[in-house]
């Protein structure tokens, strides 16, 4: 007899801190019993009480094929075959930095790590050395990961949880990193005019994910691109969510802004873990071996992972594929927004491409506190009544929505119809 989610995750907080590996997935946002999951396939998932659910999730990103892409499974098979992993070079990861070099021109050299948590890590090593400064600038609500340098203000789960910059991080470490809001630029002139020449790198999601989805406002990046260039600060996109997302070479082909480093993840790897960080020539190569930048990796280039990389990327670059996701997803956003006003819910909705966040407030969201207007309580109440009816959305109010090509027009037309039922039930409390 197999264990139902309920005494799994019972079994789980035994076992493991809050009961899973990462803490979005403790659903403490929005309530309930956190989701257990047996299988997916396509936009699908089924859990282990065998109930099915269509996947807004999709691994928080990486599975824009949807789950189980058969011939991503196929190309797995035969990596299978071969061998797992050999901690030396192989063919394959060649032709997979050929392909990101030639989805992302900024990207002169790139090296592949296991996580975009390392991916941003490593960059912000390498623009330090390459600066000789300390200092980095973020934006409050921008998540990139989990190190040390990089856990202050932070989106995602540190949003979710309503956090404050977590312990363990060294002060004077945090004390290097300075915040400004996203989207201001005023207040990003200012830093730069505060921390004149001071500042090692500037570190963006250039299409916000981790406080929601919100975009950069028209000239945003551009100033960043000019101060940063101004004064010899690093520029690093952090594209580990929107790299082959919002376009197949990202926010940097999207806006026609050029970054100095970038950082992948997610699409990237088809669903396995992996991460890459890359840029120009002169930076990159400062890296060990070529440099004395030291970055190192057991599993790095590791051939599961790359081979579904790659037939990921070969999928993705098939002729309107992003046409098609991008209408999949306003006809999406477009029906919610009827249902939402037909039911007098105050909802703002932001969407860039195939990622979008339906927000609990009537006021627009630009940044971290505008998004953090949102009433949550709503959310969790949304959340839940979308659950009930075979919709799995992102279990916080600050994460992203994600469409894959394996969602249909009739998949839409039933999200759309749950959602205007959630709605009504909300207004009707
Ligand atoms: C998910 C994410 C990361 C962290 O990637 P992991 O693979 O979870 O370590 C970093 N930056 C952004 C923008 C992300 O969305």
């Amino acid at each position: 007899m197999n264990l139902k989610s309920e005494d799994l995750f019972r079994k789980a907080l035994r076992l493991m801190p809050g009961g899973v590996n990462s803490p979005v997935r403790a659903f403490r946002a929005v309530g309930g019993e956190p989701l257990f999951v047996a299988s997916g396939k396509g936009a699908r998932i089924t859990d282990v009480e065998g109930r099915s659910y269509l996947d807004y999730v999709l691994s928080w990103g990486p599975l824009i094929l949807g789950h189980c892409h058969p011939q991503v499974m196929e190309a797995l098979a035969r990596v299978l075959e071969t061998g797992t992993s050999f901690g030396a070079s192989t063919p394959a990861e060649v032709e997979l930095a050929e392909q990101i070099q030639a989805a992302f021109p900024s990207i002169e050299r790139v090296r592949l790590v296991n996580s975009g948590t390392e991916a941003t890590m490593a960059a912000l090593r390498v623009a330090r050395a390459a600066t000789g400064r300390e200092k980095i600038l973020k934006f409050e609500g921008c998540y990139h990961g989990h190190a040390d340098s990089l856990l202050v203000k932070a989106g995602s789960g540190v949003a979710t949880l309503g956090l404050p910059d977590s312990p363990g991080v060294p002060r004077a470490l945090a004390e290097l990193t300075i915040t400004v809001p996203f989207n201001d630029s005023a207040a990003l002139e200012e830093a730069f005019r505060v921390h004149d020449h001071q500042l090692a790198a500037v570190i963006v999601e250039p299409v916000a994910g981790n406080m929601g989805c919100v975009a950069p406002r028209a000239g945003f990046l551009a100033r960043l691109r000019t101060l940063a260039a101004e004064q010899g600060t690093v520029l690093i996109f952090d594209e580990v969510l929107t790299g082959f997302r919002v376009a197949y070479g990202g926010a940097q082909q999207l806006y026609g802004i050029q970054p100095d480093l970038t950082t992948l993840g997610k699409i990237m790897g088809g669903g396995l873990p992996v991460g890459a960080y890359g840029g120009k020539a002169a930076l990159m190569d400062l890296v060990a071996p070529a440099g004395p930048v030291y970055q190192a990796g057991t599993l790095s280039g590791n051939p599961l992972a790359v081979a579904a990389g790659l037939k990921t990327l070969e999928l993705l670059r098939a002729p309107g594929f992003y046409e098609r996701l991008d209408a999949l997803a306003e006809s999406l956003v477009a029906g919610l927004r009827a249902e939402a006003d037909r039911a007098s819910v105050a909802l703002t909705i932001n969407r860039v491409g195939s990622m979008f966040t339906p927000f609990f407030t009537a006021e627009a969201v630009t940044d971290y506190a505008s998004a953090k207007k949102a009433d949550t309580a709503a959310f969790g109440r949304f959340f839940r009544a979308l659950r009930e009816r075979g919709i799995y959305f992102p279990p916080s109010q600050f994460e992203a929505a994600f469409i894959s090509s394996a969602h249909s027009e009739d998949d839409i037309a039933e999200t759309i119809r749950a959602a205007g039922a959630a709605f009504t039930a909300l207004a009707c409390r």
